[in-house]
């Protein structure tokens, strides 16, 4: 076995236009001479190192968004990514046109040969120069909240920085936090507004000039959804609304009796535990050291993992100055390891994230030795499963992370802030199908859209005189939105599965955890409702499987 790899020592060759074509030329080759095997191994090792690449190049630039030199790397690769594109969907359409379907599923397996059936009707060299302007745009939204210095407590921090405050159970502060959140928000409403407005414009005009009526049929296939239909997804967030959306509603009103306000406002939603949100026992070192400990009590191949992740230097969750904001997990698939970019703030959301993003980073590992690079990361509302079941499963062991005395309170808060998010997570979802569904609407008619899905889905939202979000703007603190079109829905579909695994680990928790790490192995191997199968869980778009698990969380919290 190789050893595991130092992150300092990654380094991948830096591709160009007549490289990728060459490249493409020589795999098509061998397609039309009959040598599919051979132009399979040709391509996945070629993928490998294109993707591993574009992963670095990213990540440096959301490591240092104010470096010139990283910024100039990253058009580059944005530049390049239609091209990447274009020289894929090419061998992808060789491959499906070869009259033996049959063998071509044997070599290259069943699901891989559905997804590039999806994606050949998700591109075409009619729309390269969009594709470029969209990473463009998505990339000016990034380095616009990134530039955001905000002045509280005595110091400056970014967004991500203000989460602390927004949390502090001082009311006065944690109002403030999100007065100066929003004032932000308020002050650069126009130019977001501006992206956004160019981004579905855009969108819009790619779907239609590949034969969609709306950029929403092709948002799904982007997403390489292949099992189920936006009227699925429409019947989970009524599901939602209906079993979620009440029990929220108690949960806040119980806690405003509790702390005795007349009115539960916006900013008092994130102050989840009355007695103050439990923080984690330490800054990012100690907190760093505690997870060892805890994965070593709960499974040796989690716990050999994040001892190599961390000794190779593939963590770097640090808050700092010019950071990208926000949590994610990458991965160079020529080596097989994932990197985890974190903002840690000092509160228990260092937890959620560090715990999520672990999930991810655990299952593409367990993944590396499948045989196509299409299974190393499954669509993201199974990628998800891996990450929010994660959160649950350690929950056992938090008191590592919390200190014992809050360890149960912990739990909680994360039970209902899990609640809390669903509501949450189908309104983004609505929204944006809406939004699709209506590309020529103004700016000011999708804030209008926003509050009035809002205000079904979440009818406590209180925002006092928080001018930009009463008018609609909340959406726009949210990148997904932005860069991510229709993946929303995808968390709300994998929480519903890793409250089954929660449920699943207070029975059993050794089993529970049996039946994760092989979930993880499976990695994209199969469309999302056949994993969830695979893993004796109940697809969210089965009826109740929602109402089962809400119904567990609520007798919990009741206790
Ligand atoms: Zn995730």
């Amino acid at each position: 076995m190789t050893a595991f790899p130092r992150f300092a020592d990654l380094a991948f060759p830096t591709p160009t236009e007549a490289g990728l074509a060459a490249a493409a030329r020589a795999i098509l080759a061998h397609i039309a001479a009959g040598e599919v095997e051979a132009a399979l191994a040709e391509w996945d090792r070629q993928r490998r190192d294109y993707e591993s690449w574009a992963s670095l190049v990213h990540l440096h630039f959301s490591q240092d968004t104010a470096s010139a030199e990283a910024k100039a790397a990253r058009e580059y690769a944005d530049a390049l990514a239609p091209i990447a594109t274009e020289h894929e969907v090419a061998v992808k359409r060789a491959l499906l046109a070869l009259p033996d379907r049959v063998a071509l599923e044997r070599l290259a397996g069943r699901h891989a040969v559905l997804l590039w059936e999806t994606d050949i009707t998700t591109f075409d060299p009619a729309i390269k120069a969009e594709l470029e302007e969209e990473a463009k745009l998505g990339a000016r939204y990034t380095e616009l909240l990134a530039s955001a210095k905000l002045e509280i407590g005595g110091q400056v921090v970014n967004l991500s920085g203000l989460a602390p405050f927004a949390e502090d159970p001082d009311r006065e502060l944690r109002y403030r936090a999100e007065a100066l959140r929003w004032g932000f928000f308020a002050e650069h409403g126009a130019a977001l507004d501006e992206i956004y407005d160019q981004l579905v414009a855009l969108r819009h005009g790619m779907a239609v000039k590949l034969g969609y009526r709306d950029y929403i049929p092709l948002g799904y296939r982007r997403m390489r959804r292949t099992d189920y239909k936006p009227a699925d997804v429409a019947r989970y967030r009524e599901e939602v609304l209906r079993h979620v959306t009440p029990l929220v509603g108690r949960l806040l009103e119980q806690r405003r009796q509790r702390l005795g306000w007349d009115r539960l406002r916006f900013w008092d939603e994130a102050l989840i535990d009355p007695a103050g949100n439990p923080q984690p026992i330490g800054g990012h070192d100690e907190l760093v050291a505690a997870a060892q400990a805890m994965f070593d009590r709960m499974d040796p191949r989690l716990a050999a993992f994040y001892r190599n992740m961390e000794a190779g230097g593939f963590l770097d969750m640090k808050n700092r100055p010019g950071k990208a904001g926000g949590g994610f997990c990458t991965s160079f698939p020529s080596v097989g390891t994932p990197f985890i970019f974190a903002n840690f703030n000092g509160t228990h959301h260092d937890i959620g994230v560090f715990t999520h993003e672990m999930g991810h980073a655990f299952q593409n590992w367990e993944s590396r030795g499948l045989p196509g690079i299409d299974y190393l990361w499954p669509t993201m509302e199974s990628a998800e499963i891996h990450s929010m079941s994660l959160e649950f499963l350690t929950l056992p062991q938090i008191g590592l992370l919390v200190g014992e005395a809050a360890a149960e309170r912990f739990r909680r808060m994360h039970l209902e802030a899990s609640l809390a998010f669903l509501p949450y997570g189908v309104c983004v979802d609505h929204f944006q199908h809406e939004v699709y569904a209506n590309p020529g609407a103004l700016p000011a008619e999708r804030q209008e859209m926003w509050r009035r899905l809002e205000k079904r889905y979440m009818p406590w939202t209180d925002y006092g005189d928080l001018a930009w979000p009463e008018k609609g703007g909340r959406w726009q603190a949210k990148p997904h939105i932005y860069r991510s079109p229709f993946y929303y829905i995808d968390y709300t579909l994998a929480l519903c599965c890793a409250l089954q695994f929660w449920v699943k680990s207070r029975q059993d928790q050794r089993a529970a955890l049996a039946d994760y790490v092989a979930l993880c192995g499976r990695g994209g191997s199969a469309p999302f409702q056949a994993l969830v199968a695979s893993a004796g869980l109940i697809s969210p778009f089965q009826p109740g499987a929602l109402e089962a698990v809400v119904r567990e969380a609520e007798a919990v919290l009741a206790g």
